[in-house]
Parts: structure tokens; C-alpha cells; sequence
């Protein structure tokens, strides 16, 4: 799949018909023709467009890893684990607020909070449930509007649209949350700056958030709306190992409500079966839980010098409270990562009918894919 010529017709047949569409929201640009509606994107009108960002930005088209990791970190991609990484840390907010509002140790919003107040970012491009736990896409400005943003939903929720949503000529300085395929996304707007979008260079940091999958919201939100009341769920959580299920807190402090994760798991949603990133790889930290084995702690990985300054910022004003992570828990937290590649890798080529066609990861004349190939595939 090469990237030049190709639009929005290109993106229907290649990426989304397939169903490879991750829910990043990228390609709904200041085009009028692409939309989210329904818990997936459409197409309004016809568009002979064949330069289109839409098809350019998204994280299932052509993926060149070597100019990407260029445009982000300056130099090629490394095929290890979970990419580039300068420090890790286990971490927690010490702000009771954002600690009681957070999914886990509320990092992000913590490291969110401070490049505010700071002024290194004048709004935070983020993910807000609405009343009906609907996640969409949010700009947020201020201490309270990011605390609106805390805590996760685990469906898909095209939130790049709050970046595509700004001004091409705005010049506020931006940090955006995202998972893997958000910051994928972001990495190509950087290799590839946008036409109808502000200048990637606008944008102080990318904090993104480890991610197993998503849940579609065109078949899992009519099942959770069956389950209960969600305008009275303050919360939703997926537990750590030994636990196997997915949980939702009420505001009142009623039980919370659970069921399997057998039951969630197929509400994946398609396009997450082929992502081969569990640690949003091309962001400047990023956050998660997995690994850290302590309910209320988040596990980082800080991977830019902007993220290390960043973040060196947030200890020093004693901000967030940091441990070491355990060098077992970092190795199970390698070797999560290297199974979720391989078991995409395995996807794809089941997709392509050949062990050596990736699709958007690329194929076997290019250097990349021999590098993955060799790394991530069980051959
Ligand atoms: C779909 C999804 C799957 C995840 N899977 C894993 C996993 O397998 N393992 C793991 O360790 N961690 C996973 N996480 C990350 C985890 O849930 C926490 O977001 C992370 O640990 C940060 O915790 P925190 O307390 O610092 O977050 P908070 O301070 O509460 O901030 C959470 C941030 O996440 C953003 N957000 C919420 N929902 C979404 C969404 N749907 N899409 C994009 N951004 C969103 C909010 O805008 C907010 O800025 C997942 C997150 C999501 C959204
Ligand atoms: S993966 Fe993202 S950019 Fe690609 S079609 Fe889906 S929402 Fe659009
Ligand atoms: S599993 Fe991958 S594709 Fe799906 S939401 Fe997470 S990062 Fe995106």
C-alpha cells in the first residue's frame, strides 16, 4: 500500500471495508465528507480527492516505522519490545482530586495539569465521556475541564478529531493523549505535516497510554446500556490479573456492576486484532498500568527528552510520587508487548495470504519488514 494518490475512496476500500479501522478519528480533517457517526466513520458525499490527509495520517495505510521514528525521535526505529525508551518509572498523582478521579495512579492528568499551569501547553486534546459514557474527543483548558477527562473508556472514540478540530492556523501549544494508534497517527501528521490542521510542530507532547484493545461502540454500548444505569457510573475498570473481568463503579457507591471478560471480548473492536502496539511507541511518555502490579499505580515509560524534561518537572515541583519498577515486572511487560506484534503479525499475514505481505507494516523489499519479520513473527 503506497500512500501517493490516494484519498478517501482509497481509505473506504483499503482500511475500513477491511476492518482495520482502529477508531482514531485522524481522517475526519476539516474535509466535510468524513464523519463519525454510529460508532464508525462515513463517508458523506462523493470526493475525487487523490492527495487526501485522510488516507496519508491513518495508522492502517502505508506505515514507514524508519521516517516516523525519524520525524519523532530523530533517528530510525528500533525493532526491540516497546521501542525507544529513556527511563521507567512506577508512578502516582499526590493530588487527592485527581488521585480519586483517575483510572489508576491519574499520571496523565497529573503530568496534563502541570504543563498547564506551567504554561509549556495552553489545551490538552483528550477523551471526555458524556453523560451516557460515550467517549469523544476534548479540548481541554483548564484544571477543571481535564479533571472532566479522567479516568478511561474502553471504547474507541475517534478523539483526534479534537485536534483535527482546531484552526490550521492556530498557534496554541498542544499535548495530546492517545493510544498507540492516536500517536501513530500523530507520528505521520508529524512526518507529513497536515493541510487543514494546526503545525504538528504545535504540539509539546504526546502522552500515550498502554493499550490491549478497544471496544467497539457499535456493539458493546447497546450491551453495556442493558447492564445499567450509565449516567450513574462514575468509573469503568478491567482489574489486574487474577481478576478476569470488567468492572463499573457507581456514583453512589453501590457495588460495583462486573461481568466476564468473556463476555466483553467480543466486542473488540476488528481493527484492534492487527495492532502490533501495546505501549504507544511514538509518544514522548507512555502510561499505563500494566506492569506496575499495584492497584492505584501507573507504569511509565518515558521515551523523549521533551518527556524527560517533563517529567523531571513533575518531581521536582512534587507533583507525582515515583518507585522503581521491579526489573521482573518490566520483563513480563517486554514480553506482553512482543506477544501482542507477533499475534498481530500473525493476523495480518492471515489477512494477506502471505507470510511476508504486512500490509500497512510493510513488505518484503522493505528493510522494515524483514526487521520485523525476523523480530516479531513466530516462523
Ligand atoms: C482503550 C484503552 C485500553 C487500555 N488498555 C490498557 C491495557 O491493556 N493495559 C494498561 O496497562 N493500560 C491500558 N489502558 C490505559 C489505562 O486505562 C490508563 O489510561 C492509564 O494507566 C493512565 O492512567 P491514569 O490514572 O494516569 O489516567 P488518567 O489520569 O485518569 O487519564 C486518563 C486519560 O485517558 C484519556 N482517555 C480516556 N478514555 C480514552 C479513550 N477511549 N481513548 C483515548 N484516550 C482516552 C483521557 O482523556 C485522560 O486524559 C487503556 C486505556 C484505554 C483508553
Ligand atoms: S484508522 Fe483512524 S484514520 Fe484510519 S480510517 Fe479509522 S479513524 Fe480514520
Ligand atoms: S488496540 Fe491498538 S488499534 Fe485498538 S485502540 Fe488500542 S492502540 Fe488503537
Amino acid at each position: 500500500m503506497a500512500n501517493a494518490g490516494k484519498g478517501i475512496n482509497e481509505l473506504l476500500s483499503e482500511v475500513i471495508d477491511q476492518g482495520l479501522c482502529t477508531g482514531c478519528g485522524a481522517c475526519i480533517t476539516g474535509c466535510p465528507y468524513v464523519v463519525a457517526h454510529a460508532g464508525r466513520i462515513v463517508v458523506l458525499d462523493k470526493c475525487t480527492g487523490t492527495d487526501g490527509d485522510c488516507y496519508k495520517h491513518c495508522p492502517r495505510t502505508s506505515f514507514d516505522f524508519d521516517a516516523v521514528n525519524e520525524a519523532v525521535f530523530g533517528k530510525a526505529y528500533s525493532d526491540g519490545e516497546f521501542g525507544q525508551v529513556l527511563q521507567v518509572f512506577m508512578t502516582r498523582s499526590k493530588d487527592p482530586e485527581i488521585l480519586k478521579r483517575g483510572q489508576d495512579g491519574g499520571t496523565v492528568t497529573s503530568l496534563l495539569a502541570l504543563a498547564l499551569e506551567e504554561r509549556l501547553i495552553d489545551v490538552a486534546v483528550s477523551t471526555r465521556m458524556d453523560a451516557e459514557k460515550s467517549p469523544h474527543g476534548n479540548l481541554a483548558r483548564s484544571r477543571r475541564e481535564l479533571l472532566e477527562c479522567a479516568g478511561s473508556s474502553y471504547e474507541i472514540g475517534f478523539s483526534l478529531e479534537a485536534y483535527r478540530s482546531l484552526p490550521a492556523e492556530s498557534t496554541e501549544k498542544l499535548a495530546i493523549v492517545g493510544t498507540g494508534c492516536q500517536v501513530e497517527a500523530l507520528g505521520k501528521i508529524k512526518q507529513q505535516p497536515p493541510r487543514n490542521s494546526p503545525d504538528p510542530r504545535n504540539i509539546s507532547f504526546t502522552l500515550g497510554l498502554f493499550c490491549g484493545w478497544a471496544l467497539s461502540p457499535r456493539t458493546f454500548h447497546p450491551y453495556l446500556k442493558t447492564l445499567c444505569d450509565l449516567s450513574q457510573v462514575c468509573r469503568f475498570e478491567i482489574p489486574h490479573t487474577p481478576h478476569y473481568s470488567f468492572d463499573f463503579h457507581f456514583e453512589n457507591d453501590l457495588d460495583p456492576g462486573s461481568v466476564s471478560l468473556d463476555v466483553i471480548k467480543p466486542h473488540i473492536n476488528p481493527g484492534c486484532h492487527y495492532c502490533w502496539d501495546l505501549t504507544a511507541e511514538f509518544s514522548d511518555i507512555s502510561i499505563g498500568s500494566a506492569g506496575s502490579a499495584f492497584p492505584g499505580w501507573n507504569t511509565v515509560l518515558v521515551r523523549s527528552p521533551q518527556g524527560a524534561d517533563l517529567f523531571a518537572l513533575a518531581t521536582e515541583k512534587g507533583i507525582i510520587e515515583t518507585r522503581t519498577l521491579p526489573e521482573e515486572r518490566l520483563k513480563h511487560l517486554k514480553s506482553a508487548a512482543l506477544n501482542k506484534k507477533r499475534a498481530a503479525v500473525k493476523k495480518i499475514t492471515e489477512k494477506s495470504g502471505s507470510p511476508k505481505d504486512l500490509l500497512h507494516l510493510g513488505r518484503p523489499t522493505e528493510s522494515i519488514a524483514d526487521k520485523l519479520l525476523s523480530r516479531w513473527a513466530i516462523i
